[in-house]
């Protein structure tokens, strides 16, 4: 294996700092500092940009982002055991990494972050779906992120690219996709992690769209898409129903057929839906 940095290899430093994983803070380590490198590249250039990575852990990826020249490292960690080993990475790379102690969920990260800003993560699993809503609906759009670089389990990443008329097609799609381009940019095994997690997973790249693919009020779009889902394998007229006195009307007058199902409904017809019920 091809060394990154001057740095002890991650086994050493788990072994030095004993920070034997705890499920109970989701944690899968990537050991291989090639594989947290590729990870790194994925975003593109990093030289001009600060990096928010969520759960550095034992600092893989951490590693992986600074010794390809990542501007700034700000990294978020609720596992205060991992903070000495990831002291070791900020003294190797002076000025380049701040270690924030806490939980992501309740830290707001802007004030430490300079434009332009991109996102990288292998996240905890039990936090990750939370996140990326958040990220995908503040207050604003475009967003403060430049692109999210984001490790979940394979099966939500498929949620998060999926096409309509698919079983994995839903309100993750929806709000992903109407927001941002997303793919999925590499997949792992569960034998890339230490321990190895149940399930296969997948890194999803995500950049902003300018505006939302199509026109509709973030609110009433959350709604329609969330009341469809809700109850994908009824008929929309059904599911829908409570939404409008006239749910079958304004159906229509959207273009869509009452009897359709949530998961055949395109993004844009989703926006027209969302425009008619507004
Ligand atoms: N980035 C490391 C890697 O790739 O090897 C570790 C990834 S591990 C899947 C997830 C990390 O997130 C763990 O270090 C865990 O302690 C941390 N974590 C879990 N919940 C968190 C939370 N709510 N906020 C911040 N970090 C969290």
């Amino acid at each position: 294996m091809a060394q990154i940095d001057g740095l002890p290899p991650l086994r050493e430093v788990i072994a030095t700092h004993g920070l034997a994983a705890k499920k109970s803070l989701g944690q899968n380590f990537l050991l291989d500092l090639n594989l947290t490198s590729r990870i790194a590249r994925i975003p593109g250039d990093l030289s001009e940009a600060d990096v928010l990575e969520i759960g550095p852990g034992p600092g893989g990826l951490t590693r992986g982002l600074l010794a390809n020249g990542a501007r700034r490292v700000l990294a978020i960690e609720k596992d205060a055991r991992c903070l000495p080993a990831l002291a070791e990475i900020a003294e190797a790379y002076p000025g380049r990494l701040t270690v924030l102690e806490g939980d992501a969920l309740e830290i707001d990260p802007l004030q430490h972050l300079t434009a332009p800003i991109h996102v990288v993560a292998n996240l905890p699993y039990n936090v990750g779906t939370e996140l990326l809503i958040r990220w995908l609906t503040p207050h604003d759009w475009p967003p403060y992120w430049q692109s999210l670089t984001l490790m979940f389990q394979r099966e939500v990443a498929e949620r998060i690219v999926a096409q309509p008329g698919t079983k994995a097609y839903g309100r993750l799609a929806v709000l992903a996709q109407w927001k941002a381009e997303a793919r999925i940019a590499l997949s792992l095994p569960p034998e890339a992690f230490t321990p190895p997690p149940k399930v296969s997973s997948a890194v999803v790249h995500l950049t902003p769209r300018p505006a939302p693919a199509h026109p509709a009020d973030p609110v009433m779009m959350e709604r329609v898409v969330a009341k469809a889902f809700n109850q994908r394998r009824k008929m929309l007229r059904a599911a829908l129903k409570g939404m409008h006195p006239e749910i079958e009307a304004k159906l229509e007058e959207a273009g869509i057929k009452p009897t359709a199902r949530a998961e055949t409904l395109s993004i844009a017809q989703f926006a027209a839906l969302a425009r008619t019920l507004g």
